[in-house]
């Protein structure tokens, strides 16, 4: 005889969800400074204790949390960016899918601590915490200490999901991915500062850009390595609803290997084949087949021309109008580059 069917406790989707979303620390430290970053903060710190297995915190300044809608933050399928489908078509946030906490909190211990901005909510200037319970209930919310924002702590990630805890790599490894996150979110927001500390020590302290032309070229040498904004060409280029805009290595200084391709559309780092190839061959001409062009670029185009929904991890789009897409970046490209080689020096805009 089969099993009788039967539904599953909300505790166990949320750890069959977390397959899809927490592959390891650094998918919590993405996902949670994504979350800061929707809630508009301009600060962001982020402490990792032994690669983000031991313990994680990430804590931001920004619009922070009510008091009676902590629990609701980490249930299942609730958030606070979306409505209708009109809305999931017209997606501004990089969350949307209410996944993120309850999942992370599914496979971890999980403590949201927040404190909502007394603009935003003066009836409650207080700050309060709210833990998960290892058997996935809510413990709280209790009064804390908290300036205004939000802190999310994980400690023992996968502690209870032994399977998924086996496919760690070392403490290194895992923080060298965490600090990846790190780089990609903050190439793509120099408008926030950000700390980045792994057992105890500073790796990275980012001062918030602060509109001087220079400031935007700083970060990215410290991200990049120096050097970087020097051999770079700025590229600004619209057409119809398209604007691409950012640096692409100058041929002479590509990689050996494609360790700086960062390519985001609406601010969101994604990987895309068709994407890559607009790339390729726009430096077709001007590259050597086995060199690897290095880029900083980001793709603006109204909401509704992509779909950010394919995926949980949201790392891929599509586009309403490929075709489009890829002809734009290959020209747009293409006229820098010779631009940029043949005549003129790294200022001038196509
Ligand atoms: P999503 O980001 O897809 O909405 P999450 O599970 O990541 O789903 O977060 C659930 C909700 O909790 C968010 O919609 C938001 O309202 C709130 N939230 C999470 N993190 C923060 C934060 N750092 N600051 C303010 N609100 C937050
Ligand atoms: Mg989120």
């Amino acid at each position: 005889m089969p099993n009788p069917i039967r539904i599953l406790s909300d505790h166990l989707i949320n750890q069959i969800a977390a397959g899809e979303v927490v592959e390891r620390p650094a998918s919590v430290v993405k996902e949670l400074i994504e979350n800061s970053l929707d809630a508009d903060c301009a600060r962001l710190e982020i402490d990792v204790e032994r690669g983000g297995i031991k313990r994680l915190r990430v804590r931001d300044d920004g619009r922070g949390i009510p008091r009676d809608q902590l629990a609701l933050a980490l249930a299942r399928h609730a958030t606070s960016k979306l409505v209708d489908l009109a809305d999931l078509e017209a997606v501004q946030t990089l969350g949307f899918r209410g996944e993120a906490l309850p999942s992370i909190a599914a496979v971890s211990r999980l403590t949201l601590t927040s404190r909502a901005r007394s603009d935003l909510d003066a009836a409650d200037d207080s700050a309060w915490e709210i833990a998960v319970t290892p058997d996935g209930r809510l413990d709280g919310p209790r009064p804390a200490a908290h300036p205004p924002g939000t802190s999310v702590e994980v400690r023992d990630l996968f502690f209870n999901t032994p399977a998924r805890r086996k496919f760690l790599r070392t403490e290194q490894t895992e923080f060298e991915h965490i600090d990846q996150v790190v780089r990609r979110l903050a190439l793509a927001r120099p408008d926030v500062a950000f700390e980045l500390r792994h057992n105890g020590r500073l790796v990275h302290q980012l001062p918030a850009t602060d509109g001087r032309p220079g400031s935007r070229r700083a970060r990215l040498d410290r991200l990049l390595g120096a050097g970087f904004a020097e051999q770079s060409l700025e590229i600004d280029v619209s057409a119809l609803d398209l604007r691409l805009h950012g640096w692409v290595r100058r041929p002479a200084f590509a990689r050996s290997q494609p360790d700086q391709q960062f390519f985001y559309v609406n601010g969101r780092l994604i990987r895309d084949r068709l994407i890559t190839h607009a790339i390729r061959q726009a430096f077709s001409d001007f590259l050597h087949q086995a060199r690897h062009p290095g880029y900083v670029l980001f793709l603006e185009l109204p909401p509704h021309l992509v779909d950010v929904n394919v995926h949980p991890s949201k790392h891929e789009v599509r586009f309403r109008e490929s075709r489009q897409v890829h002809d734009f970046i290959r020209h747009a490209l293409k006229r820098r580059l010779a631009q940029g080689i043949l005549g003129g020096g790294p200022l001038d805009r196509p």
